[in-house]
């Protein structure tokens, strides 16, 4: 923190903190009974107001956390990213876990593979199509790495459950395909959480879902309480960052984003700007 309005109390020059961007007034039934992600007049720092890829942005003081000392600013800076994957686990986690597939191995995909780890997961089977984030995945917890261009995912999952499928299913690629995937994948009242965000329709098979009683669930964003945890699980070295990290000069950012759409990135899923970093001097 480098300056605050005169009524903030709490923070001195030089506090490390990372800002929750979604920012309600708070006043809503949904911010009320703490559903502050579902809020219809919610805004997003980055998104809705400017502040994304900046040196300098003004934050509510509510929506501020501390970061611990044994957190780096730059692993910090995933903290919003985990904090999402932690919700899609918090709001849907029920009974006995056992097996999970993750279908798509970018930042969210590699969190929830840790997530099912914690969870107690004894078969996490992650699918993608880039041999680097497969390797990733297998280094942080999976069980199983799927190449979604050289084998069949569905045919694999269903092998590794004899046939049945998995409890679990974390969709975080927002590809029709893989949704489709999801609902294959599932065993017989299991659950598909559809973590990432994709505009593409998707025809889904309802005689699959309806007589199998099929959870198919959406996720969105975080709470406060996300925040929290992903903080503490990050301090608690509980979910490892630094695999998902590639550093690279501002100036590059526009390249970095091509990449990561056209799925041709090399680089790990998450981009930190090397001028943040710097003039953080982390
Ligand atoms: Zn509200």
């Amino acid at each position: 923190m480098s300056a605050w309005a005169d009524d903030v109390r709490g923070f001195e020059q030089g506090d490390r903190v990372v800002g929750q961007p979604l920012v309600t007034r708070g006043q809503c039934r949904f911010c009320r009974s703490g559903q502050t992600n579902l809020c219809a007049n919610v805004y997003l720092i980055g998104g809705e107001q400017p502040g994304g890829f900046a040196e300098r942005v003004a934050v509510p003081v509510s929506s501020l956390f501390r970061v611990p000392d044994n957190l780096s600013l730059k692993q910090a800076a995933l903290v919003e990213t985990l904090a999402t994957s932690v919700h899609a686990f918090e709001r849907n986690l029920t009974g006995i876990l056992r097996s999970v597939a993750v279908l798509g191995a970018g930042a969210q995909g590699l969190f929830a593979v840790q997530l099912a780890r914690l969870a107690g997961a004894k078969l996490i089977a992650v699918s993608e199509t880039l041999s680097n984030r497969l390797a990733i995945a297998l280094k942080l917890g999976a069980t199983r790495a799927i190449h979604a261009g050289q084998e069949n995912v569905v045919e694999t999952v269903l092998d590794l459950t004899d046939g049945e499928g998995v409890d679990l299913v974390i969709e975080a690629a927002g590809k029709a395909a893989t949704r489709q995937q999801a609902t294959q994948l599932l065993r017989p009242g299991g659950t598909a959480v559809f973590l990432a965000l994709g505009a593409e329709l998707t025809p889904i098979d309802f005689m699959s879902v309806v007589p199998r009683e099929l959870h198919l669930r959406g996720t969105h964003c975080y709470t406060d309480a996300d925040f929290c945890l992903a903080i503490e699980l990050l301090s608690d070295r509980e979910i490892i960052v630094d695999p998902l990290i590639t550093e690279m000069p501002l100036q590059n950012g526009l390249a970095a984003f091509e990449a990561l759409a056209s799925s041709i990135s090399r680089a790990a899923p998450c981009s930190i700007p090397k001028l943040i970093k710097d003039s953080l001097r982390d």
